[in-house]
């Protein structure tokens, strides 16, 4: 009998219904109607892969991002693995990141054959680039930081350490899009920057989706080869590839919430910033730096906390969807074992993993809420 079942999401779950939930999906698509028009369009069209709604999404992102390219993809996790195809990194290579990232990173790397070479985290949650060179090899081809919650990496000193060395630079911007850095788009500054479109991130489509950003040409090509069998046309083909297209109908779905993108992402920025304002002051909580010269949009509103498993059911018996993303880095998680790091390898991020907590912030959310949050962490340290 099989053992690993197919599992819903805990994210999906809305069993018990917490009045103050990170789910916001039902919400955010009841507009639905008006896309099921536009699939009953596409259904009288009949272009179901790689149609027109895909090379119109495609425009956009360049538009939005300023990239020269854009490629749709079926995931995220695509987006990652098939730049990193696209820049030649296999097996006997090695790639750079930070072990406090979601699974899919690491799964990108290590199934084209490289090995994932942890560097530690800053306690802004993303790779430290002071301690990239030091892990850099002969085997080192490419550095792939993640813009954790959409916060920006240091990216000055990670492009500079990655012409230094002559590394390949291809950025998990997966909860990034919108998010700069010095006014320039994440996903723009590596030769690759990928996102996902998963039904948790900020640009959210019915089912798996992601696409890549990039300025070079030749890459730009080996991807659209890459994510389509290899095909420059119907009966040729220059590479042997995979399938990984941006669906049409997916497509269709992120088009249509393209028009109101800024106005999620500015929700969420302001939702954050109340968050920092009312829970600034409470001395067991460590929220992070916010640097003018970077756009966060929170896909994610990550802050430290002391004691943070008890603070964590203390909320959710107040009806408050609390979240850790997540408990374990990937250095220590089973499938890192044979790679043989252990605990203490890399102290900040294990301490992020043991301390960091998620409110919910997502556009929905209402001012009222977020204060009643922020008034049962501050009950939950009066009790001490
Ligand atoms: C969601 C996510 C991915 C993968 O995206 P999918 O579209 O789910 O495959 C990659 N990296 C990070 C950091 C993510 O959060």
């Amino acid at each position: 009998m099989a053992s690993i079942k197919n599992f819903l999401p805990q994210q999906y779950e809305t069993t018990g219904e917490l009045p103050i939930n990170h789910n916001y999906l039902i919400e955010q698509f009841a507009d639905y109607p008006t896309i099921l028009e536009k699939i009953g369009e596409l259904v009288k069209r009949g272009d179901y892969t790689l149609g027109r709604e895909v090379d119109a999404f495609e425009q956009r992102i360049c538009e939005l991002t300023g990239s020269s390219h854009a490629i749709g993809v079926g995931s995220g996790t695509d987006a990652l693995f098939l730049s990193l195809k696209a820049l030649d990194v296999g097996e006997g290579d090695e790639v750079i990141t930070t072990p406090y990232t979601f699974f899919a990173t690491i799964g990108a790397i290590a199934t084209t054959g490289a090995r994932p070479v942890f560097v530690d985290a800053n306690w802004d949650y993303n790779i430290d680039p002071t301690k990239i060179e030091a892990a850099i090899t002969k085997k080192t081809k490419a550095v792939l930081p993640v813009h954790w919650g959409g916060y920006s990496c240091d990216m000055d000193a990670i492009t500079d350490v990655c012409r230094k060395h002559g590394l390949k630079l291809v950025e998990d911007s997966c909860h990034g899009i919108r998010a700069s850095y010095r006014n320039k788009a994440l996903g723009t500054f590596g030769d690759t920057g990928c996102f996902s479109m998963h039904p948790l991130k900020n640009l959210n489509v019915w089912g798996d989706g992601g696409y890549i950003v990039t300025d070079d040409e030749k890459i730009a090509d080996h991807l659209r080869l890459l994510r389509n069998h290899g095909l420059a046309n119907r009966n040729e083909a220059q590479v042997w590839a995979y399938n990984s297209r941006l669906d049409t109908l997916q497509a269709i779905v992120a088009n249509h919430l393209l028009d109101k993108i800024d106005v999620v992402t500015d929700a969420r920025i302001s939702h954050a910033a109340l968050y920092d304002e009312l829970l600034g002051g409470i001395p067991e909580l460590t929220v992070p730096d916010r640097p003018d010269y970077i756009k966060q949009v929170y896909h994610i509103y990550v802050i430290r906390a002391e004691r943070r498993d008890e603070l964590q059911s203390y909320l959710i018996e107040q009806g408050i969807d609390v979240k850790v993303h997540y408990p374990l880095p990937m250095h220590l998680q089973p499938a890192s074992a044979s790679y043989g790091y252990s605990e203490g390898d890399f102290p900040v991020a294990e301490e992020l993993c043991r301390s960091v907590v998620s409110f919910p912030v997502h556009e929905f959310i209402t001012e009222e809420q977020i204060r009643l949050v922020a008034k049962s962490v501050k009950e939950f340290y009066a009790k001490g």
